[in-house]
């Protein structure tokens, strides 16, 4: 039996962020990880050559404060993402290039409205309490339909709503019918709204950490040391007057206080003892992630930048739904970036490895030339089919679900505290979500030490 202060289930960057901040705090701590390795839905692999592939999370921006204060404690820097050079805009076949945001050549009407309606967008996240977006004016009316369904009712033009839908559901790696409009403007307002969400430059997509986000995580779990215990996927966690019992399959800790950061639908596989409060357990059944594949495809050079692209496209219903130019701050090897979402995923999911590269590579010639057609080294990530994450990139709340469980996202349940970035009210879905959802769970249970709390019936002072 390991006896420590706190326990903390899970190592991406919530989790590795709460045992950071518990330790410098003084306190003694064991974090438990299922998988063999840190980082949960971010994965750098690191090259022969030096250049890193960052096979899940990868980007951070303006407004990112807490991810960019973790880089400055670790002396991590930063460099900008490529932008220069046309992105391109593929719609009912016919290949737009562009600079800016909206690709004005597909047609003028259609560009005026892909623009009026993420004004509109915009205008509706300035109204959602980030704190609790199910108090929000028109919550209910908001959460009682989908993306789909709005978009559906506000978008005039065709290719707009294609794009639209595309880019907005994209975010949600799910079908626009799955998600509730409340959900989407909540994560967006979480970001500062939809420029944020789907720009590039002075955006979500605007700069990397060197070395990508495993240069973060490596120091933190440096610091942490011999409190991280690797491939311990938590099984049940036991809460009584004096304290929490989490069980792995090999190990027992006994701690005060326990933070969860796993994924939602992921912390329903833990057995909790007494039952988690209803709200909170239907909550983790009805918050799933979508699916996604990340793949990476090297070069020896970035050849669409001497083409004058930047590298980013969008083409909706190709297997390559969006590229970007994901090199390292060195600019070789050319790295391309191909990320496909939501059902077309699910699609490309069913077919085998070598059929999947090749629709993929395809899809890369139409849009990049035949230079794209013989990629050096093709890695590729199917983030659905990873059991400790269940699909990515976030979590969603489809129709009525913030109205009716918001509320228990960041509640604690006596000595569980909840962390992970879904639980974020600022940049909920992203690494730095996850790092502010960490630091205020440490806190948060670190208050409790003092505090009388009423635990499974009794009453037990926390030390
Ligand atoms: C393809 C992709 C691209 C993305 N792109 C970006 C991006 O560019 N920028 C950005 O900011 N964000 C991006 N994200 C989102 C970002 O990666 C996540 O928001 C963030 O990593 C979530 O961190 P977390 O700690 O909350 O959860 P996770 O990273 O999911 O960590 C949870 C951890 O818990 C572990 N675990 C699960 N069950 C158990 C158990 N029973 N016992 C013990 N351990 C358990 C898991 O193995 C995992 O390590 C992307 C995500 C994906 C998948």
């Amino acid at each position: 039996m390991t006896d420590v202060d706190y326990c903390v289930v899970g190592g991406g960057f919530a989790g590795l962020t709460a045992a950071l901040r518990l330790k410098q705090a003084g306190r003694s701590v064991a974090l438990l990880e299922a998988r063999d390795r840190l980082g949960g839905r971010t994965f750098t692999e690191v090259r022969a050559d030096g250049a890193w592939i960052d096979r899940g999370g990868a980007w951070i921006g303006p407004g990112q404060d807490r991810i960019y204060a973790l880089m400055n404690e670790f002396g991590v820097p930063s460099y900008q993402q490529y932008t220069d050079g046309e992105a391109m805009m593929v719609v009912d076949g016919k290949q737009h290039r562009y600079t800016g945001t909206i690709p004005w050549t597909m047609s003028p009407w259609a560009a005026m409205n892909l623009g009026a309606v993420l004004l509109e967008l915009g205008h509706m996240c300035k109204s959602i309490p980030l704190e609790a977006p199910w108090s929000a004016k028109n919550a209910d009316k908001w959460d009682r339909i989908s993306l789909a369904h709005w978009l559906d009712s506000n978008t005039l033009s065709k290719p707009a709503h294609e794009l639209l839908e595309t880019a907005i559901a994209g975010c949600y790696t799910s079908d626009a019918s799955e998600v509730s409009l409340l959900f989407v403007l909540y994560q967006m307002a979480s970001g500062g709204g939809p420029g944020f969400v789907l720009g590039v430059k002075d955006s979500a997509q605007d700069a990397r950490p060197v070395g990508g986000m495993g240069a973060i995580s490596g120091p933190m779990a440096a610091e942490i040391g011999d409190s991280i215990h690797l491939l311990q996927p938590v099984r049940r966690i036991r809460q009584d007057v004096d304290g929490v019992t989490v069980r792995s399959d090999e190990m027992t800790v006994r701690a005060r206080r326990v933070i969860v950061a796993v994924p939602l639908a992921i912390a329903s596989q833990i057995l909790y003892e007494p039952m988690l409060p209803v709200d909170r357990s239907f909550l983790h059944q009805r918050m799933p992630s979508g699916s996604i594949f990340k793949i990476a495809a090297v070069y020896d050079e970035p050849f669409w930048r001497s083409d004058g692209l930047s590298g980013q496209s969008a083409a909706p219903g190709s297997p390559a739904t969006i590229t970007i130019d994901a090199c390292t701050d060195a600019g070789r090897p050319g790295i391309m970036c191909v990320i496909t979402e939501g059902p077309i995923a699910r699609q490309i999911g069913q077919l085998d490895e070598p059929e999947r590269r090749t629709a993929i590579l395809g899809a890369l010639v139409e849009r990049f030339g035949d230079k794209a057609r013989s990629p050096v080294d093709y890695i590729e990530q199917n983030w659905s089919a990873e059991r400790y994450s269940g699909g990515g990139m976030l979590s969603h709340a489809p129709t009525g679900v913030l109205t009716q469980f918001g509320h228990a996202l960041r509640a604690p349940c006596g000595r569980i505290h909840w962390a992970g970035t879904e639980s974020s009210a600022v940049m909920c879905g992203w690494v730095d979500g996850a790092i502010r959802s960490g630091e205020r769970a440490a806190s948060e249970a670190m208050e409790y030490e003092t505090v009388t709390v009423a635990v499974a019936g009794g009453r037990s002072t926390d030390r």
